[in-house]
């Protein structure tokens, strides 16, 4: 197939303007201006997206879609410990089946805004081959905790268990990792199981990290709110604390945590140091924003991430702590947070929605971007009065799910708007 459109955005090179994507199997074959692709590839059936911007599809790299039906649902988030000990009760309450009817109602939330690829953190058995069956494409991440005295090896036997016991995705789209929680909801028993596990599974994993001033304070001075009010209302006040004045990601570092396999979601206080380690390790970070405002836990700090160099993705986090599973609606947030002087441009915050989504899920080699031998996760956006020659900008401050005419995943339509 080839589709046209009137401005292609590969997110890895210039803007084209009346470009068209060739696409054969799930991949894409070729991208170049209309007439030259056309001329090329006579035999592929054509498929004009006029009115359209053209763009890899958006990469949702920090979710729990399992928790969609709490939206507006938390009677309290005053702030991150009252939030934490709204939601824990909330979601134990949550049947299977609203489980399941949480996971589909946010896969259908994700594809409609145009969100191709996500990365799940769950729970739930079924939910790769939920995903599947939407026809999203993502890493499901199995989320771990517990601070309570165990015998390490069979918890570590136990969390094999579980990860062999997903049901899988039949197309393959879907693919497993781990989600160590946080490093203050982990006993260091299980954070050396973990990293050892990690070490021999080599599977992806993702880790909350410096979301909060109180993890700060646990972790730099061992006192605060997870002392005083969290920990005695789980019933961990009892385990040990760390020990010593580490930060959060240096605590990860001395279990061998922090490697190129590592996302960090959220950072919100992540140091200048943290960062250094971070990219010297080659790990991740995932900003949540709009979830940081919602909770009051303060701004992630982009414009650092971005000056070491280390990639930056996009995540909504799920509707316990956000509006919107829109990934449009986070980039306008973010869009607004960095760009006065010195200015990150729009084009950079499209980027972190789609490449840089991949590059934290280790997808880049496959989606991200559109060049040739990469999979066919596309979308065509209606581009209303296009006001010059900055699509990113333009597309950043309008779209809205209505204006997701089309959207394909490994060469497939999943969404089609009828016009
Ligand atoms: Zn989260």
């Amino acid at each position: 197939m080839i589709l046209t459109a009137d401005c292609i955005l590969p997110v890895s090179s210039p803007p084209l303007h009346h470009g068209a994507v060739a696409i054969q199997g799930s991949k894409i074959l070729d991208v170049g201006d209309m007439e030259s692709i056309c001329r090329r590839y006579p035999d592929l059936p054509l498929r004009e997206l006029k009115g359209c911007v053209l763009m890899p599809g958006l990469v949702n790299a920090h979710t729990h879609l399992e928790l969609t039906l709490l939206r507006d649902r938390l009677s309290t988030v005053d702030d991150f410990i009252s939030w934490l000990l709204a939601l824990i009760p909330a979601k134990m309450k949550m049947t299977p089946d609203e489980i399941e009817e949480s996971i589909r109602t946010g896969a259908e939330q994700s594809l409609s805004s145009g969100t191709t690829c996500i990365g799940e953190i769950t729970n739930t058995l079924s939910s790769p081959r939920i995903l599947g069956e939407k026809g999203l494409r993502g890493v499901v991440f199995l989320e771990v905790l517990g601070r309570n005295h165990i015998d390490p090896d069979e918890w570590g036997d136990e969390v094999i268990r579980r990860l062999r016991a997903f049901e899988h995705d039949p197309s393959g789209r879907i693919t497993m990792g781990i989600s160590p929680h946080t490093p203050y909801t982990l006993s260091v028993d299980r954070l050396q199981v973990l990293s050892g596990l990690l070490r021999k599974e080599s599977l992806p994993y993702t880790i909350h990290v410096s979301e909060s001033r109180e993890e700060q304070e646990y972790f730099l001075e061992q006192s605060g709110g997870f002392k005083s009010r969290l920990f005695p209302a789980v019933g961990w006040q009892d385990h040990p604390d760390p020990i010593g004045a580490l930060s959060p990601l240096l605590y990860l570092d001395r279990f061998g945590l922090v490697t190129d396999r590592l996302l960090i979601a959220h950072g919100v206080y992540l140091s200048p140091e943290d960062m250094d380690r971070i990219r010297e390790a080659g790990a991740r970070v995932v900003i949540c924003a709009g979830s940081n405002q919602m909770l009051g836990v303060g701004r992630p700090p982009i414009r650092s991430l971005m000056q070491k160099n280390i990639p930056v993705a996009l995540g909504t986090d799920s509707l316990a702590s956000n509006t919107s599973l829109s990934l449009w609606d986070e980039m306008r947030h973010v869009y607004a947070l960095v760009k006065d002087a010195p200015p990150i441009t729009a084009d950079s915050v499209l980027s972190m929605a789609t490449l840089g989504g991949a590059q934290g899920l280790g997808l880049a080699s496959d989606i991200g971007s559109i060049e040739p031998a990469k999979e066919a996760d596309l979308i065509a956006v209606e581009w209303e009065e296009p006001r010059g020659d900055d699509p990113a900008t333009d597309l950043i401050s309008r779209t809205q799910d209505r204006h997701i005419r089309m959207v394909m995943v490994g060469g497939r339509i999943v969404k089609n708007k009828k016009i």
